[in-house]
């Protein structure tokens, strides 16, 4: 039995993620720039074949992010979001009481 789906979600970019955000991206928020859907970066389809990492939209399939290291840089292609927002007491799933 053979599979169509050729994506992973967003917790497996988080280890390229991490090569420019400190914090956990995979619980951050963003906003589609195309179709204004507001998820967790956690749910989006994320292609990791190519030569870097390109995060899709879950509902209209547009690019929301593009990563790719070229020796020692770093590319971050954010256009596709309106925005993306990290949560300062996000600690793993939790929600850290010391603010
Ligand atoms: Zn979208």
């Amino acid at each position: 039995m053979s599979s169509d789906i050729d994506y992973l979600d967003g917790n497996a970019a988080a280890g390229e993620m991490s090569k420019i955000f400190v914090m956990d991206v995979t619980a951050a928020e963003g906003q589609c720039a195309h179709c204004g859907t507001k998820k967790r970066f956690a749910e989006a389809h994320v292609y990791m074949r190519g030569p870097g990492v390109v995060a899709r939209c879950v509902v209209c399939g547009q690019v929301l992010l593009r990563l790719a290291t070229v020796r020692q840089r770093v590319f971050l292609d954010a256009r596709g979001m309106t925005y993306f927002c990290l949560d300062l007491g996000y600690e793993g799933g939790r929600i850290s009481s010391n603010r």
